[in-house]
C-alpha cells in the first residue's frame, strides 16, 4: 500500500510502505475513511524536529475497523470508529483522572497519512460510532481525531465558562478549533487573533465576536481597550512559539487561565515575570479520548461541522504538495483522500 513517509527537512515521499499487521493481542487494523496532516507534522518537516530514521507519518485517523487482536473486546470488525493520536489503556490512574495523553501506556500514533493503520490498545483508544456515518460527516469526525479535541482541550484547560472572554492566540487550525470549542461551551466573547483573511472568515462562522491583527504590545492593548483595561478570563495559546506564550500570558486577566497546546518551541518565561502575571497555565497533548464521545455526538447530530478546517482535499499520492501547503500558509488543513 501507499504510505507518506518523511525522510529529512522537506523531503516526505508518498511510497510502498508494509500492510499493518496484529503485532500484540490488543492491537486493531483499520481502514481510513480519509486521513488528513496535522499542523504538528510541520515540525519535523521542517527539521525543527530531529528524525533517527524515515518516520511513517501521520497520526489521525477514522475509519472501518478490519481486524482485531485475540484480547480486544470493545471493538468488532465492521465498525466505525474514531481514535485519539495518543494510544492509551483508558483505565490506568492517569487515564482515569481525564488525562489518556500521560496514560502509562502511552503511544504516539503513527503511520495513519495510509489507507489502513495498526491502532495499538484499540479498546483503550478506539471509540465505535452506532452505525456508519453519513460520508459527509467524515472530514467531521476525522477532525475529533486530533485537531478538534485539542482545540476543545485548549478551551476546557482554559475554563471557559458561559459568558467568559476568551482570547485565541494563533489562526492555525487548532486555533481556529479552539475557537468553535469555546463556542459551544457557551462563551460571551471569543476574540481571534488573525491576520488572514480566509482564517478570519472562518473564525468568524465558528463562533468568533472580534477578529484582531496586531499582535505583541499592540495586541496586548488591543485585548485590553476590548476588556475594559482587564483581560481575557481565558486565553487559548495554539502556537507554540516564545511570541505566542508571551501573547497568551500578557492577554490574561490575574486569575485567568490559559490552555496552551502549541508544541512548545524554544519557549522560555521568566520566573518571576510569570509569578506577577497570576495566571493559572494547562496544557499539553490534549486528552482527546476524554472528549471523544462527545465531540463525535456533536458531529453525528450535525451541531458542529469542524471538518469545514480543511480548505484542501488531495489524493494520498499528493501528500508531499499537502505538506507544502500547508508549510507555505496556502492551505490552513489538508485532507487525504485514502
Ligand atoms: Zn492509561
Amino acid at each position: 500500500m501507499l504510505g507518506a513517509v518523511l525522510y529529512g527537512p522537506r523531503d516526505v515521499r508518498c511510497e510502498e510502505v508494509p500492510e499493518p499487521k496484529i503485532l500484540r493481542p490488543t492491537d486493531a487494523i483499520i481502514r481510513l475513511s480519509a486521513s488528513c496532516i496535522c499542523g504538528s507534522d510541520l515540525w519535523p518537516f521542517r527539521g525543527l524536529n530531529d528524525i533517527a530514521s524515515p518516520l511513517a507519518m501521520g497520526h489521525e485517523y477514522c475509519g472501518i475497523v478490519e481486524e482485531v487482536g485475540s484480547a480486544v473486546r470493545t471493538v468488532r470488525p465492521g465498525q466505525f470508529v474514531v481514535g485519539s493520536f495518543c494510544i492509551s489503556d483508558n483505565t490506568c490512574p492517569h487515564c482515569r483522572n481525564g488525562f489518556q495523553s500521560s496514560c502509562q501506556q502511552r503511544e504516539f500514533m503513527t503511520g495513519a497519512q495510509a489507507p489502513r493503520a495498526r491502532v495499538p490498545l484499540a479498546d483503550g483508544t478506539l471509540v465505535a460510532t452506532a452505525e456508519l456515518p453519513a460520508d459527509d460527516l467524515i472530514p467531521s469526525l476525522l477532525a475529533a481525531s486530533d485537531v478538534f479535541g485539542t482545540g476543545w482541550y485548549a478551551a476546557d484547560a482554559a475554563r471557559v465558562q458561559p459568558g467568559s472572554t476568551v482570547v485565541v492566540v494563533g489562526d492555525g487550525a487548532v486555533g481556529l478549533m479552539g475557537v468553535l470549542a469555546a463556542k459551544q461551551m457557551g462563551a460571551g466573547r471569543i476574540i481571534a487573533m488573525s491576520r488572514h483573511k480566509t482564517r478570519q472568515n472562518l473564525a468568524l462562522e465558528f463562533g468568533a465576536t472580534d477578529i484582531i491583527i496586531e499582535r505583541g504590545d499592540a495586541g496586548v492593548a488591543r485585548i485590553k481597550e476590548l476588556t475594559n483595561g482587564i483581560g481575557a478570563d481565558s486565553v487559548l495559546e495554539c502556537v507554540g512559539t516564545k511570541e505566542a506564550m508571551m501573547q497568551a500570558i500578557q492577554c490574561a486577566r490575574p486569575g485567568a487561565m490559559i490552555g496552551y497546546v502549541g508544541v512548545p518551541h524554544g519557549v522560555e518565561l521568566d520566573g518571576q515575570w510569570l509569578f506577577f502575571s497570576q495566571t493559572g497555565m494547562l496544557g499539553g497533548p490534549a486528552p482527546v479520548r476524554r472528549f471523544l464521545p462527545h465531540l463525535m455526538d456533536l458531529v453525528l447530530n450535525r451541531k458542529v461541522e469542524p471538518g469545514k478546517v480543511f480548505d484542501m482535499t488531495l489524493p494520498l499520492a499528493d501528500a508531499a504538495e499537502g505538506y507544502r501547503a500547508m508549510d507555505e500558509r496556502r492551505a490552513i488543513k489538508t485532507l487525504l483522500r485514502v
